[in-house]
């Protein structure tokens, strides 16, 4: 396999920054996915009713006997320093523990509420710690609107727990990042077929499975947006693996070429395990590239995946970027994803929405991947828009899901063809 990069990549354009008011959702949002990962943890998020709202308006479509995150609502009294929030917090944890003894693994989630009233929820959570170990670990991170976008949540979760790994010298690969069950089995799978051992997955699905880290682990990001996580892995003596991300057929064989290697996989037996699901997702691709070849492409920043998406649906798909948007560039994950995505669309740092909007607006792109709260004004004004929170909530990784990647944003584009073609028929 050859891959041929761009003449000239996106790594070392200038970035256009931007510090104005965001429309994306707060860190709250990662719970969703990441309780659904975590089988024996709790997410318990200390705020107000607006975060119990936004975590139930989101998880709508799922009702649980048991859930699995709650929030420990601040009432007024706390708000205005009134009521000891530390000790009715104490006592929230001790009745939730109590009645839920399958809870191995608690997390505190600070939110907007928390941090103005300045909760200490590090230190609560060594308290709870102490109290209710060793059953029950109990760590925290925040999901704040004031520090966090929507992804960042995961990356904050990801990034509390990696001090309390145990240690390790053992050599052994780390997959990064929750993804769906079904989706990291077929990864396992890929690199077990190629002899490549052991793997440990963080999160891992039940607490007694947690990975250890130490100065021998290699660890491989299955998303962009586990910067903290990076960090926090780095410190602790491990070594990342930089590949582009294992979107579409091209970014997946080169983020499994990047761990082979590093493991000293030979070429035949790569090709080998690699050349039927590459000729799936090839073939997959290509019957979704029809409607998006030639299409022009505006991403507004809202998950950190848009550089990688970019990569994808330009070099697979053949769109055309006009802007790629992200919140965070973080150029040491994100370099070998710029590296093959072509010099031309603005990429652009953080966000002012009104200037955003008024690029766009000027832009007329075919298809704008954008939050919720944008999409319905933008579909008003006759553009086709993608919404990007369903990126991180379909199984959108690996050969298997490549097709499915480029159908997300074929359908839109298909929609509204159909839709202006029976508009053309009405007024005839
Ligand atoms: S954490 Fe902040 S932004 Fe998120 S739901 Fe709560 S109040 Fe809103």
């Amino acid at each position: 396999m050859t891959i041929q990069p761009p003449a000239t990549g996106c790594r070392d354009v200038p970035v256009l920054k931007e510090r104005g008011q965001r429309e994306v959702f707060c860190g709250l949002t990662g719970i969703i996915w990441l309780h659904r990962k975590m089988q024996d943890a709790f997410f318990l998020v200390v705020g107000s009713r607006t975060c119990a709202h936004l975590l139930q308006s989101a998880a709508g479509v799922m009702i649980f006997a048991e859930p699995r995150f709650g929030t420990a609502i601040l009432e007024e009294k706390d708000l205005a320093g009134l009521a000891d929030a530390n000790t009715e917090l104490d006592r929230e944890v001790a009745r939730l523990l109590s009645r839920r003894p399958d809870i191995r693994q608690l997390f505190l989630v600070g939110s907007c509420p928390s941090e103005v009233i300045k909760l200490d929820l590090h230190r609560a959570a060594e308290r709870l710690s102490a109290l209710h170990a060793p059953h029950v670990r109990v760590l925290n991170f925040t999901g704040s609107g004031i520090e966090t976008t929507f992804t960042q949540g995961e990356d904050a979760c990801l990034a509390a727990m990696v001090p309390a790994l145990a240690p390790t010298q053992a050599r052994e690969l780390l997959l990064v990042g929750a993804l769906p069950d079904v989706v990291e089995d077929q990864a396992l799978a890929l690199l077990s077929a190629m002899g490549i051992g052991p793997v440990r997955c963080l999160p891992s699905r039940r607490a007694d499975d947690a990975p250890a880290v130490g100065p021998n682990t290699v660890f491989a990001l299955t998303q962009p947006f586990l910067g903290s996580t990076h960090e926090a892995l780095t410190r602790r003596g491990a070594r990342h693996i930089p590949a582009p991300f294992p979107f579409g057929e091209e970014g997946t064989t080169l983020w499994l070429r990047a761990v082979a290697k590093e493991f000293g996989v030979s070429d035949a037996t790569f090709d080998a395990v690699t050349a039927a699901p590459r000729a799936r997702a090839i073939k997959a691709i290509a019957s979704q590239a029809d409607t998006l070849n030639g299409k022009t492409l505006f991403m507004f920043p809202d998950s950190q995946l848009e550089p990688p998406l970019a990569r994808f649906l330009t070099r697979e798909c053949g769109m055309v970027a006009l802007e790629v948007g992200t919140p965070y560039l973080h150029r040491d994950i994100l370099g070998p994803d710029l590296d093959l995505l072509a010099k031309g669309p603005v990429i652009s740092e953080g966000q002012d929405v009104d200037r955003q909007l008024d690029r766009a607006r000027a832009a007329r792109p075919d298809l704008t991947v954008c939050g919720l709260g944008l999409a319905n004004p933008l579909e008003a004004e006759g553009l086709t828009t993608k919404w990007a929170i369903e990126l991180v909530f379909t199984p959108v990784h690996f050969y298997e899901q490549a097709g499915d990647l480029a159908a997300l944003f074929a359908r839109p584009l298909r929609r509204r063809a159909l839709l202006n073609a029976s508009k053309l028929e009405a007024a005839e």
